[in-house]
């Protein structure tokens, strides 16, 4: 069985550390969900898992199934059976959908038979109109277009583990609940390791978590079950992040929100 493990990671940007030391084990077919507050270092996570450039790694490791991924250039990573879904996907002009998952197949060995009516099947799984299979890879594209856009690139690609960086940002309810039953299927059918980074248990209740872990200042601060989302979203962070202005006002938000604070 496949297990991703991530081990004390630190990570910086800009001189700054970001990342303080996350620990996470994912095995195959398990979904692991991670909430937490803007900026907490989520999107700098699943880009230091993949290896984007401009991080700098203090230390820790990734490993697939023994593998160090640290060591390794972003396409290892991703032959090695890693994928991301970045919460901005790149729009690459020129360059099509079906020809960057032709190359990819190839540089796997994978199957690129019939390649084009797989693209068409997956795109009907999560309601994709095909007049985007054609066009540039995400170009003028909307939000939520591109997010379906990387689902078809995941269903084609099989990967082992897939990090999906709020995958829900700009889906309407309906491709929500599509795309969300697509990577559910992938953790069945192939066994796909999943850490999705998300803000709304919505999406968790067709990908359903078996682990919920809160980052806030670098760390996983908590961890539980499928219920930990849904207390988040009655709750929020308040309780994991550090006393500041930005925390202090919804205690004395009383009553109406509009009153002249100073009166
Ligand atoms: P999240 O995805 O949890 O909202 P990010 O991982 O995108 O947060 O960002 C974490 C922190 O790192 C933020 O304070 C952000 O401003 C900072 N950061 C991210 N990328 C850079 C960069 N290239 N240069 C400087 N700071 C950055
Ligand atoms: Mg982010």
């Amino acid at each position: 069985m496949s297990t991703l493990k991530i081990s004390g990671l630190r990570a910086a940007v800009s001189g700054k550390e970001i990342l303080k030391g996350i620990d996470v084990e994912i095995k195959a077919g398990e979904v692991h969900a991670v909430m937490g507050p803007n900026g907490a270092g989520k999107s700098t996570l699943s880009h230091v898992v993949m290896g984007k450039p401009g991080y700098e790694v203090l230390g820790g490791s990734v490993t697939l199934d023994g593998t160090e991924l640290l060591d390794l250039p972003t396409w290892e990573r991703s032959q090695a059976g890693l994928f991301l879904a970045m919460q901005y996907p790149t729009e690459v002009p020129g360059v099509s959908l079906i020809d960057v998952l032709s190359s990819s197949l190839a540089a796997v060995e994978g199957d690129g038979d019939d390649l084009a009516r797989r693209l068409r099947d997956e795109a009907d799984r999560i309601g994709f109109d095909h007049q985007f299979l054609s066009r540039p890879l995400n170009v003028d594209l909307s939000g939520g277009e591109k997010k379906r856009n990387e689902t078809v690139q995941l269903g084609i690609l099989e990967p082992k583990f897939a990090v999906l960086d709020e995958l829900d940002s700009g889906l309407d309810v309906d491709a929500l609940r599509l795309v969300a039953r697509r990577v559910e299927a992938a953790t069945e059918e192939s066994g796909l390791g999943v850490l999705v980074i998300t803000h709304y248990s919505r999406l968790l209740s067709e990908l359903k978590p078996d682990r919920v872990h809160v980052l806030a200042q670098g760390r996983f601060v908590a961890s539980g079950g499928p219920e930990l989302a849904d207390e988040l979203e009655v709750s929020g962070y308040g309780a994991y992040v550090d006393e500041g202005p930005e925390t202090e006002p919804a205690a004395t938000v009383a009553g109406d929100p509009f009153a002249d604070p100073l009166a």
